[in-house]
């Protein structure tokens, strides 16, 4: 990939003129003058994005109550509609995914439906780089049991601080343990994780396994159901770009259909049944058993353009220049900013990598201050990391060619160095 690498602009505008994608980028907001590479952070508006969410207005202005089940897009169904659009994207079945909640709340609905500590298996399996919101979830379904999370939750170890080693996680797959949960994409390496491999390992051992897809929806394909993954969920604001606090999704395999939602609520229920308003709940046998209340329609809405735009790229297309694009930053990095003292924290194999380059400075925490203030949108991650994803829907070579060259000035001038060494409220 990218044999013929030249530093040089005319072979930034020499890959743009390749890119069977470069069409998609005109669909986007992209900010005036602006280098954005934040998007698995929060993903830019699509004009269809736009155009969803005034659509559902539209629906509630002409249809008021009846918008439930009239017009384009009726929103009783709507989250189970966007799951089976969605299910591509991961590779499962149209009834296995729905579109609901938050990442969080996902979490806790399926710790609460599948963690079944019995015997001597009581023990969950995370691991000591995940995302914190995910940890203090697990942390409080343990005490909701009244397991300790100090001996519950196993946190395997990072031997480097930046990876996990799969024979490691392997390891901690002991008969104490009833359930692993791992993110797909590691949020602040960008390590993507052997799923096949774990999932093998898991089952083999008579463990559940769960995957938080975040990092890896909508940069990466998945084949969830072919590999016997047993549930995931994920959010779809950052490469999915369905905008701030847009509605999370969750994916349950189907040999686990007819389980008992942990927090049951009437959207759990068979949509033929729900408005008979019984008492006892007759649960959907399908991953829209694990809804809970009624669906946040507008924060839904944008996916549904977002989405059609994911239809028509096609999720190979947009991990292969996903791939292209890092791999272009990664040698751009090697060859202008050798001499400044970063490192590149992400693996470097293709099977092995996400969306994102993870690059380490020490003045990481300055040095993304002196980019933004070079309009080029990074973000930072303590204690010294800088996220830098070049999104392949809206990402042009020119432009990672340029915020590499934005770079190298802030470094050659030491733009940097008048920046307050403190990391933001929102990093
Ligand atoms: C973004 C992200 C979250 C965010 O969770 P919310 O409930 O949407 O706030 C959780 N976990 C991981 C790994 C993430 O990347």
């Amino acid at each position: 990939m990218l044999q013929d690498f030249q530093p040089t602009e005319s072979y930034a505008r020499q890959l743009d003129g390749q890119d069977p994608l470069y069409a998609f980028r005109e669909e986007f907001y992209i900010p005036e003058g602006t280098i954005y590479l934040d998007g698995n952070s929060l993903g830019l508006c699509s004009r269809r994005a736009e155009q969803s969410l005034l659509l559902m207005l539209e629906s509630w202005k002409q249809h008021a109550i009846d918008g439930w089940t009239e017009g384009k897009y009726p929103w009783f169904y709507l989250s189970e509609e966007l799951g089976a659009r969605m299910a591509a994207l991961v590779g499962a079945k149209k009834e296995e995914v729905v579109v609901t909640g938050s990442t969080t709340v996902n979490l806790h609905q399926l710790v609460s439906t599948f963690f079944r500590p019995e015997g001597k298996r009581t023990k969950i399996v995370a691991d000591e780089l995940n995302f914190p919101s995910d940890i203090y979830a697990l942390q409080s379904q343990l005490r909701l049991h009244g397991l300790n999370p100090a001996d519950h939750l196993i946190r395997v170890r990072s031997r480097d601080g930046r990876l996990l080693d799969e024979d490691d996680l392997i390891h901690a797959m002991t008969e104490e343990v009833q359930m692993v949960i791992l993110p797909t994409v590691l949020y602040r390496s960008g390590q993507l994780l052997d799923m096949e491999r774990l999932v093998k390992a898991a089952h083999e051992r008579g463990i559940l396994i769960g995957f938080d897809a975040c990092h890896s929806i909508g940069a990466i394909p998945h084949r969830f159901s072919e590999w016997g993954v047993d549930f995931a969920f994920w959010c779809t604001y950052k490469y999915l770009n369905s905008g701030p606090g847009g509605v999370a999704a969750l994916y349950v395999n189907e040999k686990h259909h007819g389980r008992v939602p942990g927090l049951a609520g009437w959207f759990s229920s068979r949509k033929d049944k729900q408005f008979d308003m019984k008492h006892e709940l007759e649960h959907a046998e399908n991953a829209g058993a694990f809804q809970i209340g009624t669906p946040h329609v507008f924060s839904t809405a944008p996916l549904i353009g977002s989405l059609e735009i994911f239809a028509e790229a096609g999720i190979d297309r947009i991990r292969e220049k996903s791939l292209r694009l890092t791999r272009y930053l990664m040698l751009l990095i090697e060859s202008e900013l050798a001499e400044w003292g970063f490192s590149i924290g992400n693996p470097l194999e293709d099977d092995r990598r996400g969306g994102h380059v993870c690059l380490e400075h020490d003045e990481a925490v300055r040095i993304c201050k002196a980019l933004k203030a070079e309009k080029v949108v990074p973000d930072f991650r303590a204690p010294h990391v800088i996220r830098l994803a070049p999104v392949a829907l809206y990402t042009s070579y020119h432009e990672v060619w340029e915020a590499v060259q934005r770079l190298k000035t802030i470094m050659v001038e030491k733009k940097y160095e008048q920046y307050e060494k403190v990391r933001g409220v929102v990093a």
